[in-house]
């Protein structure tokens, strides 16, 4: 059945699915990463997704936005490189946005991705073009704000369709942050690794909200 939105139990269980993705894809996204960078970006969100999944099994969680910060504390914690701070960002002042939900709709998908990627952008201090995660998540959170009123199964296929478009538009910018930067006109041709990791998060999501 798919999902008009999630209890707090369900999110954890949602959150775990994630984790469970990112973990599976790590030699994807070494690979796009050694496209581009250094090659860590898989281990780096690997660790990081072991530390969330541990955090998630010791339960206690009163509400949505705990979860979510919790899960963006894990990963800051136990993850070193940009792709902490920036990921760890995107979840914990994304779970900050939901106040005391205690469910998980699409009008907190909207939440979660404007309050996210405020914080990733001011934090990280990427805008839209510069051939990073932004590059995903910002058509994620505009795809989103569209869908509020939609059950929360079917705004998560949009979402994760501008996700995933945005990964694959990445292909064709030239890097101007992190260390793909230095790279100038040769990273042309390849996504972005931390783009790539975004449109697995919430291509994952609304699989599991469509009752996968
Ligand atoms: P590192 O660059 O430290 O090796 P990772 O390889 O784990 O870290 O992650 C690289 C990813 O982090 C990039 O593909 C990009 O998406 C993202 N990233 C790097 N710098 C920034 C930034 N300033 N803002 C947003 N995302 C960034
Ligand atoms: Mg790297």
């Amino acid at each position: 059945m798919a999902k008009q939105q999630l209890s707090v139990d369900e999110t954890v269980a949602m959150l775990d699915a994630v984790a469970d993705a990112i973990i599976a894809a790590e030699p994807e996204l070494s690979e796009a990463d050694r496209n581009l960078g250094d090659g860590d970006h898989g281990l780096g969100m690997k660790r990081g997704m072991e530390a969330v999944k541990a955090k998630l099994s010791e339960g206690g969680f009163e509400s949505v936005d705990k979860v979510f910060m919790a899960m963006g504390m894990a990963m800051m914690s136990s993850m070193g490189g940009a792709s902490g701070a920036v990921f760890g960002t995107l979840f914990r002042n994304g779970g900050k946005a939901l106040k005391g939900s205690e469910t998980f709709d699409a009008a907190g998908l909207a939440e979660f991705l404007k309050g996210g990627t405020e914080g990733v952008m001011t934090r990280g201090g990427a805008k839209p073009g510069d051939k990073t995660m932004v590059d995903a998540l910002e058509p994620a959170q505009k795809a989103a704000e569209l869908a509020v009123s939609l059950p929360l199964s079917e705004a998560l296929d949009t979402t994760a369709q501008a996700a995933e478009a945005g990964r694959d538009a990445s292909k064709d910018l030239i890097a101007t942050m992190g260390r793909a930067k230095t790279l100038g006109e040769a990273s042309i041709g390849h996504p972005d690794a931390g783009a790539c990791s975004v449109a697995i998060i919430f291509r994952t999501m609304a699989t599991f909200a469509a009752g996968n």
